[in-house]
């Protein structure tokens, strides 16, 4: 048997929906683009939202419609895609990290007051695997020292507090929509803003920084006049054959969702008694998104002595599982550990511990919602088999 780690759900819906923009012949941005766009806000609950090419993009465009500037910090969290930190970067500012929370892989809210300084700007918290940060703690820290928020939802497709959806909290919400996420355009990306100047702002970064779009300027009268370009603009702009996908996977998305919960809850029925397998908890009142189910292997309590034994431990068993055909991953990595960060700020491991041991120690198991029963309590008995051969061994 294979299986993979994730699997797109594509129906003959998105086939046809696709070939629209190539029959009608406008295939950029255009009229799916916009109708993707009623269809995410409206789902996640925000008054606006704009398609991008990527969620790296939209954490670009956010921040830049901040004005973040070389000097400012910004709090990011020691484990995350490096995308979350590289935009700190590309705008000249500094990341400052901030370890994790091991039970839900989220920044460690009670850490963050000791890491902001007079230069701190803002705070990029993650809601990682599709769990949603802190929320209410962290908008009480960015109160209490006048901070903006822009929330790295790249993973919180279906991720909530209470009725409250992912990327509604703060001043923007950034989603992805790679493969490897709950709902998928190829590549792409959405901002949800909650004022209309931010969405204006945000409109006109992604689009060369001009004052309208090309849909609106060619269904306005003197369509041969150029807009005005205020902004020194990028060209972020999602296609129409994407905002095709992604609609008809709006359409989608209870079902791709209610499928992924069933298989998560599911691992947790079956593998909570895993004395050596540890499962993330979920806080009162959160849903879990489910972008991915991401496990710990602690066979003991682990330490920076033990780490490296460990981390070989686990990789022998994600190898072992791969020699049967089921693909598993490291959660994400923590970008304190890679060369750029590590050199460039001096960085230290053990100034990261949780990220560190997280970085080294977790297991994606594969999630999708056309898992099968079989695939399901195959990967749950090979998980389980592994682990007494490396015993054995
Ligand atoms: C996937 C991911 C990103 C990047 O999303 P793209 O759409 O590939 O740019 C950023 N942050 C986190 C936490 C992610 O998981």
């Amino acid at each position: 048997m294979k299986i993979p780690i994730t699997k797109a759900w594509f129906g003959p819906e998105e086939m046809r929906a696709i070939q629209i923009p190539l029959e009608t012949g406008w295939v950029v941005q255009g009229p799916f683009v916009r109708e993707f766009e009623q269809k995410f806000a409206a789902y996640v609950g925000s008054p606006f939202a704009a398609a991008t090419t990527s969620c790296t993009t939209a954490l670009h465009l956010a921040v830049a419609s901040l004005g973040l500037k070389p000097g400012d910090e910004v709090l990011v969290p020691a484990l995350t895609w490096v995308a979350t930190a590289n935009v700190v970067e590309y705008m000249g500012a500094t990341p400052v990290f901030c370890d994790i929370d091991l039970n839900t892989f989220n920044v460690d809210a009670s850490q963050l007051d000791a890491r902001i300084t007079p230069r701190t700007v803002g705070i990029l918290p993650v809601h990682l695997f599709g769990l949603c940060a802190d929320m209410p703690r962290i908008l009480e820290i960015a109160r209490k020292y006048g901070l903006w928020i822009v929330e790295d939802a790249a993973c919180g497709f279906g991720a909530w507090i209470g009725k409250r959806h992912a990327g509604t909290f703060g001043e923007f919400g950034c989603f992805s929509f790679h493969p490897r996420k709950a709902i998928t355009t190829g590549e792409g990306g959405m901002v949800t803003v909650r004022n209309s100047a931010f969405d204006a702002k945000v409109r006109s970064l992604r689009d060369h920084g001009a004052t309208k779009s090309d849909l609106a300027r060619h269904q306005a009268k003197a369509s041969f006049l150029l807009s005005d370009y205020p902004h020194v603009g990028f060209n972020y702009r999602m296609t129409d054959l994407q905002g095709a996908l992604g609609s008809m996977q709006m359409d989608r998305a209870d079902s791709i969702q209610m499928g992924r919960t069933n298989w998560a809850n599911a691992y947790h029925e079956k593998l909570r008694d895993l004395d050596w397998l540890r499962l993330s908890t979920i806080p009162t009142g959160f849903t879990h998104g489910y972008q991915s189910f991401v496990t710990r292997f602690e066979p003991e309590s682990p330490n920076f002595h033990s780490l490296n034994r460990l981390h070989e431990q686990r990789n022998t068993l994600m190898a072992s599982l791969e020699d049967h055909g089921v693909a598993t991953r490291q959660g994400t990595h923590a970008p304190v550990l890679l060369e750029y960060y590590r050199t460039k700020y001096g960085l230290r491991a053990e100034d990261y511990p949780n990220a560190v041991l997280a970085d080294r120690l977790s297991i994606t198991l594969p999630l999708y919602a056309q898992m099968t029963d079989e695939e399901h309590d195959y990967v749950c008995e090979r998980l389980v088999s592994a682990r007494k051969l490396a015993i054995a061994a």
